[in-house]
C-alpha cells in the first residue's frame, strides 16, 4: 500500500494550480494531506467551507452537524441535494465530499456538540471552523480551541451580512471577548449566496493556517454587507478580564 503521507501521481495533476503558489509547492500540499480540520455545522456555512477544503486535499475532515436534511434547507446548504431530504447533513456531506475528491478522508459525525462531546468530536484536528448557526454551540468550540490553543475560524451570517474572524490563543482575542453575549436563537433570513461567500472565506481562512501563511485576519472581524457590496474590518481587541481567555494568555 502507497505510503498515506506522500502525494500520488493524480493528486499531483489535481493540485497542481494551487502548488504553482509561492509558499505552497510539494511541501504544502504534503502538509494539507496530513491534516485534518473539524468542521462544526454542515449547513450554509460549512457547505461551501467543506467543499473547498476537500477540492484543496485537506487530508481528513471531520464534519459534524445533528440536524436531518429539511426543504427549507435547500436554497444555501449546497452540500445537499432535494433527493436526501430527511437524511443527515453529516452522511450526505460525506457523499458529496467524497464525490469532489476522493482523496480526502471524511469522518461525518451526527452528535450534538457540547463540552461533553467536543474533544472527540474535534479529535486530533490542528483548525476548527465553527460553521454553527447559533452562539451556545459556538461558546463551546471556542472555550475547547482557547483550552487547546487551536485556531477557531469563526463566521456568522444573517440576511445579506457576514462577519469572519480567526482567533487564536494566545495572539489573539476570544470569541467571548469580541461577541461577550449570545444573540437570541431563532429562525432568521438567508441569502443563499451570503454564506457561500463567507464559508469560502473560511475555507481560504483555514488553508492559510495549515500552511504557515501569513494574512489572517487576527484580531480583525471582516464584515461583508452583499447589499452595499461593502467589505469593511473591524479591529477587536481580547479583553483582560474574560472569563474564557484571560488564563491561557499568562
Ligand atoms: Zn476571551
Amino acid at each position: 500500500m502507497a505510503d498515506k503521507k506522500i502525494l500520488t501521481n493524480p493528486e499531483l495533476k489535481r493540485y497542481h494550480r494551487q502548488m504553482l503558489l509561492d509558499g505552497w509547492g510539494r511541501e504544502g500540499q504534503e502538509r494539507l494531506k496530513k491534516s485534518t480540520v473539524f468542521i462544526a455545522g454542515a449547513g450554509g456555512l460549512g457547505s461551501p467551507a467543506a467543499i473547498y477544503l476537500a477540492a484543496a486535499g485537506v487530508g481528513r475532515i471531520r464534519i459534524c452537524d445533528y440536524d436531518t436534511l429539511e426543504i427549507s434547507n435547500l436554497n444555501r446548504q449546497i452540500l445537499h441535494t432535494h433527493t436526501r431530504i430527511g437524511k443527515y447533513k453529516a452522511l450526505s456531506a460525506k457523499m458529496t465530499l467524497r464525490r469532489i475528491n476522493p482523496h480526502v478522508e471524511v469522518d461525518a459525525f451526527d452528535k450534538k456538540i457540547d463540552e461533553e462531546s467536543i474533544a472527540e468530536l474535534a479529535g486530533d484536528s490542528s483548525v476548527i471552523v465553527d460553521c454553527m448557526d447559533n452562539f451556545p454551540t459556538r461558546y463551546v468550540l471556542n472555550k475547547f480551541c482557547v483550552e487547546k490553543k487551536i485556531a477557531l475560524v469563526h463566521a456568522s451570517i444573517w440576511g445579506f451580512e457576514g462577519r469572519v474572524t480567526t482567533i487564536r490563543i494566545p495572539y489573539t482575542a476570544c470569541l467571548h471577548c469580541i461577541f461577550p453575549e449570545s444573540p437570541p436563537v431563532g429562525v432568521f433570513p438567508v441569502v443563499g449566496a451570503t454564506p457561500g461567500i463567507i464559508g469560502c472565506i473560511q475555507a481560504t481562512e483555514v488553508l492559510k493556517c495549515l500552511l504557515g501563511m501569513e494574512g489572517n485576519l487576527y484580531n480583525q472581524l471582516l464584515v461583508f454587507d452583499g447589499k452595499s457590496m461593502d467589505f469593511k474590518k473591524l479591529r477587536v481587541k481580547n479583553d483582560p478580564e474574560c472569563t474564557v481567555c484571560s488564563d491561557y494568555r499568562k
